[in-house]
């Protein structure tokens, strides 16, 4: 990935204008239709508001319209800022880190945070070829049971196509009836499906699947292709978020974390920026 720096983003982004300039030409990359006269016409900057006006009725339009910036008194520039912020870590930062950097509200932080993240949520093409299934649990350090049932924890199922994307689901169990219509919805059948010994597992042969086993009870982590560590590796990436920026992370907002790392695994070998990927998407 090409490396996007902050003395780039200030040369580029210098102030309100500028942020607004790149959403106009990203937005309408020719004309802009102006919805009175019917059709593309030329417009002009109105300089006290963040809208463009038709040249010839003066109808008005703001880029911002459908954005996530829309309603929002926070100037662009601090907007872009926070959304560079988020870009620039391999692990993302927080609201309370948004506040630091920009000098908004803890309140309005948070709130820029969620919508930014928001963006973040992507459909990942149906995976095929070798595909890795596996669960894990996130949450609540409690003292007790680990593993499959641990109190206190929430479940994520994952799916990973070896050399390719990610996908991974807050689910409220492991029970046959809420994992297999996900793997079906993300997976083609007769793809070689790659899982733990785990007993949930045992019809996806029955549902049209090629399916191979690791044995992690008898201590064989890898035998030949049979192994499960291209999804293993993700879950571990976002454990180490999580720890690492979030401390903790409750359950109500656990799939938008979720979404944030995997679309960072999904954009990971992208030539372009991470910040300009997301950027066209608000
Ligand atoms: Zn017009």
């Amino acid at each position: 990935m090409r490396k996007y720096t902050i003395a780039q983003f200030n040369k580029e982004f210098p102030d309100d204008d500028a942020c607004l300039e790149w959403l106009r030409n990203y937005l309408y990359p020719k004309r802009i239709h102006c919805s009175t006269c019917n059709k593309p016409t030329k417009h002009h900057r109105i300089k006290t508001k963040k809208v463009y006006g038709c040249d010839y009725c003066g109808h008005q339009i703001s880029p911002t319209a459908g954005t996530i910036f829309e309603h929002s008194p926070t100037p662009l520039k601090l907007w872009f800022y926070a959304i560079y912020l988020m870009s620039a870590t391999r692990c993302g930062i927080s609201a309370k880190q948004i506040q630091r950097e920009t000098g908004v509200t803890y309140k309005t932080a948070w709130r820029m945070f969620h919508q930014i993240r928001s963006l973040l949520q992507e459909d990942t093409p149906a995976f095929t070829g070798e595909v890795e299934v596996d669960e894990t649990y996130i949450g609540a350090r409690k003292p007790g049971k680990r593993g499959r049932g641990a109190g206190g924890k929430t479940s994520v199922f994952g799916i990973a196509q070896r050399k390719g994307d990610v996908s991974a689901t807050v689910i409220p169990d492991l029970k046959r009836d809420t994992v297999y219509p996900i793997i079906k919805e993300h997976v083609i059948p007769d793809s070689m499906v790659y899982t733990d010994e785990y007993r949930v597992y045992n019809r996806l042969k029955g549902h049209g699947y090629q399916h191979k086993r690791v044995h992690h009870a008898s201590k064989v982590w890898v035998l030949g292709d049979a192994h499960t560590n291209t999804i293993e590796g993700f879950w571990s990436a976002l454990k180490r978020g999580i720890n690492g920026v979030y401390h903790a992370v409750s359950q109500k907002y656990l799939q938008s974390y979720v979404n944030e790392y995997s679309f960072r695994y999904n954009h990971r070998k992208d030539e372009k920026p991470m910040f300009l990927t997301i950027l066209e998407k608000v």
